[in-house]
């Protein structure tokens, strides 16, 4: 099971190489292409390198905006499904739930009280996810979310993380935690590394409606997908009416975002696919996306199917996975309570 569908790559000359990589996801429905090219991609390449690799199934994070956690088991595993299909090796990346590992939730109280209210009203993710909440209130889980975050990263001591664009805010977040515990708490030595984001080339790519492209706001295109189901999508997403396609992301959203996808499957430039559709309009522009949307994932999909079809390994894989997560959390946990000079359980 250990097949990587992805190429490796080199890391981009000057970069730091991760020793150890946190990353994941929130079980609020199928992955899709935003985390493919956002940060799947990088995660698998980042295992070619050598790196730890630590992914967590965020099933807490999942009523920072809603009431109930829907389907969670089902979406819970069906992001495993995702890892291991897209090149995540099982044997060598640790893949958890949060809910899983206890310790993470110990170290949230000391971090909390490392920002203030005001840095968290700040945070412009938290504003953005909040607009988009489907709860009439703003919850205290919703609005502590960056410092839940933090936990998940520092737990591990990851150096490097890979994430989309609208998850920086939340790793500045992880930083300042890190950087004041080791102030605060750091007489013997700092406790945290500083954590950095990773981007792709790709760190926020647009759904189908031309806003970022999101598990919960039926904009996506979802790796699971089959062929026929990602047609009807693309022939759905908003376009405008003028033949002649161009590639021009501030004028015309929609027909970049599908320029871009077709492009990123394509291993080519955006601006080559719009002078290759000339004056096709948004008919023909449809037709090549979804072309290659489809051939693109057809490896991935057929890979998810067969991995699908054992519910008993993808249990495993999360059993193993949360029995490495504790015993490094617990570690960790250890150390700060040392280092806090908290007393009552050695
Ligand atoms: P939800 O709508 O439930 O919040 P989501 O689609 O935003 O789901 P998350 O689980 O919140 O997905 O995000 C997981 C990771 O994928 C994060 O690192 C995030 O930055 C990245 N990501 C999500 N959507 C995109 C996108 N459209 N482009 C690039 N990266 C993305
Ligand atoms: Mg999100």
């Amino acid at each position: 099971m250990t097949t990587a569908l992805l190429t490796p790559a080199e890391p981009a000359a000057g970069a730091p190489v991760a020793r150890r990589v946190l990353t994941g996801d929130r079980p609020t429905g199928p992955l899709h292409l935003g985390h493919y090219f956002g940060t799947l991609q990088n995660r698998v390449r980042l295992q070619h390198q050598g790196a730890e690799l630590f992914v967590v199934v965020a099933d807490y994070q999942v009523i920072t905006d809603r009431d109930i956690a829907d389907r969670l088991a089902e979406h819970s595993e069906g992001l495993v499904i995702d890892y291991l299909a897209t090149g995540l090796d099982p044997d060598r990346a640790t893949i958890f739930a949060h809910s899983a590992v206890p310790a993470l939730n110990q170290l949230l109280l000391p971090f909390l009280s490392l920002v203030s209210v005001a840095e968290l009203s700040r945070n412009p993710t938290v504003k953005d996810e909040i607009a988009h909440s489907r709860q009439a209130a703003v919850s205290g889980l919703m609005f502590t979310y960056p410092v839940h975050q933090a936990a998940d990263i520092l737990f591990c001591k990851a150096d490097q993380v890979p994430v989309g664009q609208d998850q920086l805010p939340h790793l500045e977040v992880a930083r300042t935690v890190a950087r004041r515990f080791n102030e605060r708490y750091g007489a013997r030595g700092p406790v945290f590394p500083e954590p950095r984001a990773l981007l792709s080339a790709t760190p926020l790519l647009l759904g189908t409606d031309g806003t970022k492209m999101s598990k919960s706001r039926g904009n996506a295109i979802p790796l699971a997908a089959d062929e026929d189901t990602t047609a009807r999508l693309i022939r759905g997403a908003r376009t405008d009416a003028e033949r002649r396609i161009t590639y021009d992301p501030a004028t015309r959203p929609g027909v970049a975002g599908l320029l871009q996808l077709a492009a990123l499957c394509q291993g080519r430039a955006p601006e080559q696919v719009a002078e290759e559709l000339g004056d096709g309009g948004a008919a023909a522009l449809k037709r090549t996306v979804t072309e290659s949307v489809n051939e693109h994932l057809r490896p991935i999909r057929a890979r998810r199917a067969e991995l699908a079809a054992d519910r008993g390994h993808i249990r495993q894989v999360l059993r193993a996975g949360a029995e490495r997560a504790n015993a490094v959390a617990d570690a960790t946990l250890g150390e700060v309570r040392t280092a806090m000079g908290s007393v009552g359980s050695d």
